[in-house]
Order: structure tokens, then sequence, then C-alpha cells
């Protein structure tokens, strides 16, 4: 990959906007784990930047209510509980810097990042934390009813839908995990899939078809969410037939994929087959000195605890990284 970041950051400076600065940690992304790596770097003294990204708090400041982050037994709004992480932070010294990374350069320490605004830093470790997005229907409704009524997560919405009528979208293992998983709350699941017959394993299949709680629609897609204030409605089409008919519906949770935020490290990060960064136990990439935390570097947990948790770990062996690897000019 041809990076030239020197050329990229004295074109930034011809028109006016280079800078550098060299720091001890940054961290890329605002998340759970970015602003949980940030309080931990900052009370270790390591006065951490933080590159926000275009979703300051990350995914989940888009939910209206997060009911199993441990500390509210009353719930919290998804924005109020990342506000918090990022107050904690800053008051131990972390800085918040409102820009995306553009570029990196992991090939010698300090290893190099250039941002959208034209800024490079210098930093002596990197903590990875830019997340990872769940695939859309791209369907009219759909952005609008995210969080009232439209999930991609069910450990974080089912219980929402108790004793209500949901539909899964997809046909993969997840989906069909998740829809096994809601028929715990909701009355009865449609499993929606534009084809024929399910991706999932057989075991998963032979659970969902065996279940009196899940029915599925087959050669169908969803064509609009609908609703007043939270979802009421979905248009469905018949892909053999063409199709169409609405049904009345409390909660659509799509499972049609989940994508890491990893582009940016292609050919310098190892990956796993679907594009998530491949970490130790203790956080560590392949590169000395560079972690990675939270769903970009977890295919399986994807919640704010576990991201949470991944980036205050990364922060601590930062930390140890730094004691015992510092940069022969410091
Ligand atoms: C609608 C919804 C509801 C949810 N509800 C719950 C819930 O109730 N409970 C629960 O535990 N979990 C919930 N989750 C899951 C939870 O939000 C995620 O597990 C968690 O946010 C992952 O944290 P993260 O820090 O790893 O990544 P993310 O939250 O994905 O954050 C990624 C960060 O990286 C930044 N970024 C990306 N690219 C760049 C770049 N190039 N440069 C700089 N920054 C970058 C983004 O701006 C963002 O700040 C929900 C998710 C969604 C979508």
């Amino acid at each position: 990959m041809d990076l030239n970041l020197d050329s990229m950051a004295a074109n930034a400076a011809s028109a006016g906007g280079a800078q550098e600065e060299a720091v001890k940690v940054l961290i890329i992304g605002s998340g759970p784990a970015g602003l949980s790596a940030a309080l931990y770097a900052a009370r270790a003294d390591l006065e951490p930047v933080i590159l926000t990204g275009m979703e300051l708090g990350g995914q989940v400041s888009l939910t209206f209510s997060v009911e199993n982050y441990p500390g509210f037994p009353e719930g919290i709004g998804g924005m109020e509980l990342v506000e918090l992480f990022q107050k904690q932070a800053e008051r131990f010294g972390a800085r918040l810097e409102y820009d995306l990374a553009g570029e990196v350069d992991f090939s010698e320490r300090p290893y190099k990042v250039l941002t959208q605004n034209g800024k490079r830093y210098l930093a002596e470790s990197v903590i990875i934390s830019t997340g990872a997005s769940a695939i859309h229907l791209n369907v009219p409704g759909e952005n609008e009813f995210t969080g009232r009524g439209v999930s991609y997560c069910a450990t974080c919405d089912g219980w929402f839908f108790k004793d209500k009528e949901v539909m899964v979208v997809g046909g993969g293992d997840s989906a069909i995990e998740e829809g096994l998983f809601l028929t715990r709350y909701a009355d009865n699941v449609t499993i929606v899939h534009r084809r024929d017959e399910l991706r999932a394993g057989a075991i998963l299949e032979e659970r969902a078809k065996s279940n009196p709680k899940i029915k599925f629609a087959w050669n169908t897609i969803v064509e609009e969410i609908s609703g007043n204030g939270a979802v009421q409605k979905v248009k469905l089409k018949d892909t053999q037939t063409g199709d169409q008919r609405e049904e009345e519906i409390d909660g659509v949770f799509i499972f049609i994929g989940h994508k890491p935020n990893t582009s940016l490290f292609t050919d310098q990060l190892e990956m796993d087959k679907n594009g998530y960064l491949v970490v130790d136990n203790r956080m560590q990439t392949n590169i000395p000195g560079v972690f990675a935390a939270g769903e970009v570097a977890d295919p399986h947990f994807r919640q704010v605890i576990t991201s949470a948790g991944m980036g205050a770990a990364a922060a601590i062996q930062a930390n140890h990284f730094l004691e015992e690897n510092p940069l022969d000019n410091k």
C-alpha cells in the first residue's frame, strides 16, 4: 500500500493546515472501547488524544435506552451513557479531537497517523477502536425507526419486545441465533429471508424450524418500515411473484451482516477472514505497541460492557508497553 504520508502532510501544509504532534497514546475511535481506553490511559498520565471519527460516542449513542450496562438500574440513554464516559476520561486529561484517521503508517515507531484535517500524529503507541457497523437494509423507515422498533441487537433490545410480534431479517447463523433468542420474549418471531433456504447451519435450522414461536417468510424482502413514533408496519415483497403485502409488527431485527471498520489498516495489520483485527488476549495486534479493542476486534460479544472492558485492557497494556519500550530519542 502506497501511503505517502509525507506528501499528504506537505499538501496539507501548502493548503495551510499541516500540523504535527507527538503523542504517547493515540486512540482512534470514540465509542465505549475508545473512551474507556482514554480513561485508563489518562489515569496513567499518558495524556491520550482521541480521534472521534464521525460518530462521537460510537454506535451506542444511537440507541434510546441501555438497560444492560451495570450501575444504572433504571437504564440510561445511549447518548447520556457515552457523554458520562467522555466526561470521566476528560476529567483525567484525555483530549478529544473531532477528526478522522485518514491514513496510517505502522512500519516503524513513532507510528504515523494522518487525519482528514491534515494533522499528522507521531504516536508512541496506538489503540484502535474504530468499531463495526451493522449492514443496513437501506429501506425507507429503517434509519427513522432505529431504536424505536428497528434493532440490530437482540441481546440489547429483545427485552423491550415481551409478548410482542417481531420480525427477523436474514438467513445466516446470526439471524437464526438471534431469532431463537427473541422467542424468550416475543410471542411470535417471523424470519424473513430473501431465498427459499437458510444459510445457517443445520442444527440451528432444525432448532428454529421446531420452535413453535418461529415462522418463516421465504423468498421475501422488506421494502419499507413505517409507524407513528415507533414501528407498526412493514411492507414486504415476494421475490418470486413480485406481490407486495403489508403486515403489522412491533419490531424489526436486522441481521444481514456486520462489517468491522478496518479498511484503513489493510496490508498493515493482521485480520481474520471477515476483516476483524486479530489480537492476542492482551489486545496486542501483530505490530508491537498497536492495540485494538472493542467491536473492531470482536465478532462475538458486541456489547458496551465487553467493548469497554477491551478498551481498558488495551490502555493498561499500552502503559506496560511504553514503560518497557521507550523510544530512543526520548
Ligand atoms: C442501535 C444499537 C443499539 C445498541 N444497544 C446496545 C445495548 O443496549 N447494550 C449494549 O451493551 N450494546 C448495545 N449496542 C452495541 C454497542 O453499541 C456496541 O457493542 C459498542 O458501541 C461497540 O463499541 P466500540 O467502541 O467497539 O465501537 P463503536 O461504538 O462502533 O465506535 C466506533 C468509533 O470509531 C469511530 N471511527 C470509525 N472510523 C474512524 C476513523 N477512521 N477515525 C477515527 N474514528 C473512527 C467512530 O466515529 C466511533 O466513535 C447497540 C448497538 C446499536 C447499533
